[in-house]
């Protein structure tokens, strides 16, 4: 198997041994041992911590896509109004995606440069009146962080019942994100991206108020988020649990905390400032219109004159240095250094710098 020596891809990101041992010990009890619920339990409060939540948080099996799904179609259904803030690939997305469920869709869209900017924002949502508002926190493929916690206090203002909907797949974890101080009722994170443990954990932070939506739209299906609001006892779940991903969660958790979750947010701005630094000293220029734009987790860089991305790739591979391209029409535009996570490394980013470096110079 190809193993890197230094990994920067913006997600999945490497997994620390102790996540990876968490994950991949043999559970003898079912999911149906009262152990099972304690663990659960367990790890539903660290991640309340990691979130700064007293919400519950549902663990769902699946790709961050299922927390991005499955919270939408639980608070949205055929002809509701939803407005989608959308400054990238996932924003325009969710919109996409609130559009197939047959909702009423309005976007507020923005070069995916820029972040969206909370006074037009709340404009469009004053004037539309909408069920869901829906925000990305940080667009991966651009690079960007948006303004979240103006964001989010604008729409409160502009629409007091207005459900607050945010993928925050590549932020949490890595960036403040203060789900109860900002009133974010539906918090979608995934496993793979800042927390660092194995893909296939969706976690879903759910506000009162949300779950007061969640059970009149009466959404029935395998990601629907209503059961969750219950689970905890053995034979609670509305499908078997994962004991493994429950329990790498559970890991990835313990490290953030142990570290200290603002020691966390700091590593992941000082590693993105130094990348950032970097970068410019090479001559290469950032992606995002301005740094306040940029994300701690992901940097996204234009791509030299007179260099492919495929060719890029293929001589940082040489030298065991692993970035990620970008796509949709980012692609053959922009190359990302993944710096969130365990990935949030001086030692991983200067190793990059100096592969880059090289090969341009
Ligand atoms: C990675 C990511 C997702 C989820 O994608 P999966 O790879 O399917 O887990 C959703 N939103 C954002 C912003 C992401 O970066």
């Amino acid at each position: 198997m190809l193993r890197y020596r230094v990994p920067l891809v913006p997600g999945p990101t490497r997994v620390p041994p102790v996540v990876l041992e968490a994950f991949a010990r043999d559970y003898p009890a079912s999911d149906l041992e009262p152990e099972f619920a304690t663990f659960y339990a367990e790890t539903e409060d660290r991640l309340r911590t990691v979130l700064g939540t007293r919400n519950r948080v549902a663990i769902m099996t699946g790709e961050g896509m299922a927390a991005l799904w499955g919270a939408l179609k639980s608070v949205v259904g055929s002809g509701d109004r939803v407005v989608a803030v959308a400054a990238g690939l996932f924003g325009d997305g969710i919109g996409a995606m609130a559009e197939g469920l047959g909702a009423d869709v309005t976007y507020d869209r923005y070069d995916p440069q820029e972040v969206p900017d909370p006074d037009r924002v709340a404009d469009r949502v004053a004037a539309h009146d909408p069920a869901v508002v829906t925000l990305v926190h940080c667009e991966t493929p651009a690079g960007t962080l948006s303004p979240l916690a103006d964001l989010s206090a604008a729409i409160r203002s502009a629409a007091p019942d207005a459900l607050i909907y945010v993928d925050a797949v590549s932020s949490a974890a890595g960036v403040e994100l203060e789900v109860d101080d900002w009133g974010l009722d539906l918090c979608l994170v995934g496993s793979q991206k800042a927390l660092s443990a194995p893909p296939d954990g969706a976690m879903i932070a759910v506000s009162p108020r949300a779950w007061d939506r969640i059970s009149a739209v009466g959404y029935a299906g395998y990601d629907a988020l209503g059961p969750w609001k219950d689970v905890g006892a053995p034979g609670s779940f509305p499908y078997t649990p994962s004991w493994h991903v429950t329990a790498a969660i559970h890991a990835a958790c313990g490290l953030v905390l142990a570290e200290g979750r603002d020691a966390v947010i700091r590593r992941h701005e000082q590693v993105a400032a130094r990348c950032r630094t970097g970068a410019a000293e090479l001559g290469i220029d950032l992606f995002p219109a301005h740094e306040k734009a940029c994300s701690p987790t992901v940097t996204a860089l234009e791509l030299p004159d007179g260099w492919s991305w495929d060719r890029l790739d293929r001589a940082l591979r040489g030298q065991g240095v692993v970035l990620g391209g970008s796509w949709g029409p980012l692609q053959g535009r922009v190359f990302r250094v993944g710096h969130m996570g365990d990935q949030a490394r001086m030692d991983l980013v200067d190793e990059a710098l100096v592969a880059l470096e090289g090969i341009l110079g």
